[in-house]
């Protein structure tokens, strides 16, 4: 249901169907790659009668020469006496029968004799204006508009990068102020790009239409988000005996946060706390969002049976990929995207480029190096070392990012250990020392 959800809210897709000079505006419900449009509009263009059974969803379109029955979620249509097939059936939603659109013109267009034309209409959302103003020790980049439009921020020290799906026609020169030393608006004709030179900025939130940039000094850390990967409908790598590693992370995950909770001074948010899906980008912008200081993504590894020996637990952070090793366990794990309706390989190339983990290559590199140590000390399974590969979700975080691969749920030994709570939480205690060891020595580095 998330999916299609997801799907529609892509899709808010508009057309115009116009026929002998008159013509209505339709919006679509996007339901499994097809456009539905309301009938009634249509039928009322048509000068066709609409009469719907809501209690049998059982819809008849009448006009002077024709007669046609309808039932939701049947893909056969009677028309006068004869029955035709549709590829794909009406739906009732919203106590309405919608039809494909792609079928109008030869199903409903045709047998009632009426010459439809459809055009689709793009629309491009507004920008109504960009104002930048300080408050206190942070610098507010706001936007105006009449509806909340998508963007995306890239973030790194000393720049920024902002692209609205909106279209700007206001001033094109803003006035600096704060932490925002040069500011560029390119707009295009779909999009708006924003291009900032930053002084003194070290971190940034996303708040709706507002950006802001703080120039406080971070001393300590406060706020950990715990990623327990993949979930719902994603049921991420699949054991022999039927693991599903949406589970064991989960598990790991809340024994991490119970550990963290009980014996350190930081809060804990956990993008999921139960079995759902959530997409890859929204798991870095809970994060982002929240202000997090650390960021810690938990999954279990997997490789092909020919392999299925392999096992042992790994930390990544994010770079380019050394060894096709790391760059498979990175397309698996980025084979999540295909539920937000996103080809992987389209997308990992932009990993390379992340201004925000570029920040913190470094620290990241460093705290995947005591999740590995904690390991070594704490596990009886092989610790398998420090990696590094694209890995999508870990992405725009700006905070040290890592994802640990747990374990082998395909090798069919650490499977079997995968499913015991007492190895689950021996590897969220492992995982807990480490981030406690991480801290110590990051607070002291930002401190100095
Ligand atoms: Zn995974």
């Amino acid at each position: 249901m998330i999916i299609l959800m997801t799907l529609f809210l892509l899709y808010p897709h508009k057309f115009e169907i116009s026929y002998a000079e008159k013509s209505v505006v339709v919006e679509a419900e996007r339901i499994e790659m097809q456009d539905y449009v309301p009938l009634s509009s249509l039928a009322e263009l048509l000068g066709i009668n609409y009469v719907l059974n809501n209690k049998t969803q059982k819809l008849t379109l009448t006009d002077a020469s024709h007669k046609a029955v309808l039932v939701a979620d049947i893909n056969i249509m009677k028309f006068d006496q004869v029955y035709v097939n549709l590829p794909f059936g009406p739906k009732y939603i919203n106590n309405e029968v919608y039809f494909p659109l792609g079928e109008v013109i030869d199903i409903i267009g045709s047998r009632f004799e009426k010459l439809i034309f459809i055009k689709e209409i793009k629309e491009v959302p507004l920008i109504k204006r960009i104002t930048i103003y300080t408050s206190g020790d942070t610098t507010v980049l706001k936007f105006s508009w009449a509806k909340p439009i998508g963007y995306d921020v890239q973030f790194s020290l000393k720049k920024a990068i902002i692209e609205i799906d909106g279209r700007y026609k206001g001033k094109k020169k803003l006035k600096k102020t704060g932490a925002i030393k040069q500011i560029k608006v390119i707009p295009y004709n779909t999009y708006t790009r924003l291009e900032l030179s930053l002084k003194g900025v070290n971190s940034y939130l996303q708040q709706n239409n507002r950006v802001l940039f703080y120039q406080r000094k971070k001393t300590e850390v406060r706020l950990i988000v715990i990623d327990p990967g993949h979930g719902g409908i994603d049921p991420g790598a699949v054991g022999r005996t039927g693991l599903y590693e949406k589970d064991a992370n989960l598990s790991i995950a809340r024994y991490l946060r119970n550990f963290i909770r009980d014996s350190l001074k930081i809060k804990v948010i956990m993008t999921r706390d139960r079995d759902v899906y959530i997409s890859l980008k929204q798991r870095t912008s809970i994060a982002n969002h929240n202000g997090a200081d650390l960021f810690l993504s938990i999954h279990c590894n997997s490789t092909s049976k020919k392999r299925a020996r392999k096992r042992g637990i790994e930390t990544y952070f994010l770079s380019e990929a050394r060894t096709n090793d790391e760059r498979a366990v990175a397309a698996r794990e980025n084979a999540s995207l295909k539920f937000d309706g996103i080809k992987p390989n389209d997308e990992v190339s932009f990993i390379l480029y992340d201004l925000a983990q570029s920040t913190y290559l470094e620290e990241s590199n460093r705290f995947a190096e005591y999740i590995q140590e904690s390991a070594e000390k704490y596990l009886n399974i092989p610790s398998r070392g420090v990696k590094q590969a694209g890995f999508y979700v870990l992405r725009g975080a700006f905070m040290p990012a890592i994802l640990v691969e747990c374990a082998f749920i395909s090798n069919p030994t650490e499977e079997r250990l995968l499913r015991k709570k007492s190895f689950r939480k021996k590897i969220a205690y492992c995982i807990y020392r480490g981030i406690k060891r991480y801290i110590t020595d990051y607070e002291r580095r930002l401190n100095n």
